[in-house]
């Protein structure tokens, strides 16, 4: 997966159109206002309320029922993770959402799924392609390329730009054949 297209044809037919439009918005974003955007802001825009929380020290982060968010689902972060690494866990728990979660019967589905090496429940099909939702919402449809344009292969800067750890940019430069 690497367009929002893409992405798009994996969401559930009857997807609202202020969801596609809510990630678009996300990803297109960053070229307009010059810094990292709230990736809070695009998961209540979805529905989901997000909680930074003590969580094992190997979990990043979880999707978990919440009957009380617009959605039936809340993002759950280990609050003690650095920032990058927090704003990709929500990236990552957004896809999730997006592919993963059953949408019409949320509270059959508690505690849903985490990225910790010791989760009880680890596919790592699931993993990746949450993995490569949250790269095409930061770097798809040009959006490193258009960065890459405009700091050269500066890493540092791009990782400043797009609110991620280096090595992220790193890996998603060789994704997207930028460099
Ligand atoms: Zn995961």
């Amino acid at each position: 997966m690497k367009s929002l297209r893409q992405l798009f044809h994996r969401l559930p037919p009857d997807a609202d159109g202020y969801m596609r439009d809510a990630l678009r918005t996300f990803n297109l974003a960053p070229g307009k206002n010059g810094k990292a955007v709230s990736v809070k802001a695009l998961a209540e825009n979805l529905g989901l309320d997000v909680y930074q929380v003590d969580l094992p020290r190997g979990m990043a982060g979880r999707l978990v029922s919440d009957p009380f968010a617009e959605s039936g689902y809340a993002i759950e972060v280990n609050r003690r993770h650095g920032v990058r690494s927090r704003r990709f866990t929500v990236l990552h728990e957004i896809g999730h959402y997006l592919l993963h979660a059953n949408k019409t019967d949320p509270l059959a589905d508690p505690a849903f799924l985490d990225r910790g090496s010791d989760a009880f429940y680890f596919d790592l099909t699931e993993e990746k392609e949450a993995n490569a939702v949250a790269d095409v919402l930061l770097f798809g449809d040009g959006a490193l390329e258009a960065a890459a344009s405009l700091f050269g292969s500066d890493v540092n800067k791009l990782a400043d730009f797009f609110g991620v750890t280096e090595r992220m940019i790193q890996v998603a430069m060789k994704k997207f054949n930028v460099n």
